[in-house]
């Protein structure tokens, strides 16, 4: 952790230069939401524009991903997935992210920055990057911000003091997130709330082999379903992420809340899946609003939430070698009726009430889409 409160320097040691300040943060108007599926409204879509990493992080299952299954989304499928969002949730939250991919390895991103914008006026687009893109000079936090991009969220492979450079050159408001509260930037706006299509800012994140012990130990880096190479991970640096010894008896909200897009356009259980092994079992954005209800509505994914609501990770494949808790993962999502039925045919049908968990481990443990 840095300190913005220049030292003077001790004898024989180089002067330290000032760190560049940011301008002011000014609170936009954030527009009232309107959440078309009522509750059951996404939050937040994770939308992939590229699979594959430049980078093979040890805490991640990049490195499995040989470059011939390398995949940049295209304009069709961007399209159709701002279509989509701005029809079930106009107000969401965009993070383009990949599950395992660096969003600006694609070579379109501005273009697409622009098309969004049109496509989905009030959604606040939130950019995570390893910045690696950034520190070469392929792409500007300007031209990110000015295309349409809300949020720059980076984590810093590289020293913090080029990338707080470049954040100030941008013009536009940043700051360390893990800086003492007092030596923010004032009235620095969290990334993980709705601000609306006007906030422009950029938060300067620190890469996870950088963190502290007590944040790696909170469960937030995750085992991607239990396809991260373990040995890999502890000699890179993560003893903490570890095979569990059994399946958590915790709730997630993921599947609540979060929709996952790959880069081909299908629909992922959710951001654990780095390997996508999900993939062609939800349907796609190419299928349009009403593939999007099948898809949020249907059967493997009410399945999957009556489970996790009974904190029951273990009757469920791919949650049963899941380790990650994230911070609201055991609150109570969506309620019995909206849980109860599933859209089918375009309409609703009814489903009996879901099993408990005893119920369900008698009957053993499903496997998705089988
Ligand atoms: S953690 Fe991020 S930057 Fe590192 S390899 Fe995975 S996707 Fe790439
Ligand atoms: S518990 Fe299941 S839905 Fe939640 S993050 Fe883990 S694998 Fe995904």
């Amino acid at each position: 952790m840095t300190s913005r409160n220049v030292q003077l320097p001790m004898l024989g040691e180089p002067p330290q230069t000032e760190r560049p300040t940011s301008p002011p943060f000014v609170r936009p108007k954030t527009p009232r939401k309107q959440r078309p599926l009522g509750k059951s409204t996404p939050i937040v879509w994770l939308v992939e524009l590229s699979f594959g990493c430049n980078l093979a992080c040890a805490h991640c299952v990049a490195e499995q991903i040989k470059k011939s299954e390398n995949v940049l989304m295209d304009e069709e499928t961007w399209r159709r997935t701002f279509e989509i969002i701005n029809e079930v949730s106009p107000f969401a939250r965009i993070d383009l992210a990949g599950t395992v991919g660096e969003p600006t390895l694609n070579p379109r991103l501005l273009d697409f920055l622009r098309i969004a914008r049109e496509l989905a006026p009030n959604v606040q687009i939130q950019i995570t990057t390893n910045g690696t893109r950034i520190l070469a000079r392929e792409y500007k936090m300007k031209d990110l911000l000015d295309a349409g991009a809300n949020i720059l969220y980076i984590d810093q492979y590289g020293a913090h003091g080029r990338f707080e450079k470049m954040a100030h050159e941008s013009g536009y408001p940043w700051y360390q997130y893990y800086d003492d509260e007092a030596d923010k930037t004032p009235g620095a706006l969290t990334p993980w709330q709705y601000w609306g299509p006007d906030l422009k800012m950029i938060v300067l994140m620190d890469e996870p082999s950088t963190w502290p012990a007590s944040r790696r130990r909170a469960n937030i880096l995750g085992s991607w379903l239990g396809t991260i190479d373990y040995k890999r991970a502890a000699a890179g640096g993560f003893p903490e992420i570890a095979p569990l010894r059994e399946p958590l008896k915790r709730r997630c909200n993921q599947p609540f809340q979060y929709v996952t897009v790959s880069a081909t356009g299908e629909y992922l259980l959710c951001c654990q899946d780095g390997l996508q092994k999900t993939r062609g079992q939800f349907g796609s954005v190419h299928s349009g609003v009403e593939g999007f209800r099948e898809f949020w509505f249907g059967r493997d994914m009410q399945w999957i939430r009556g489970r996790l609501r009974e904190k029951d990770r273990a009757s469920v494949k791919e949650c049963s070698k899941c380790s990650i808790t994230f911070s609201r993962c055991d609150y109570k999502l969506w309620d019995d009726e909206a849980l109860n039925r599933v859209w089918q045919d375009g309409q609703w049908v009814s489903l009996e009430p879901t099993l408990t968990s005893e119920e369900s481990t008698e009957q053993g443990t499903l496997e998705l889409s089988s």
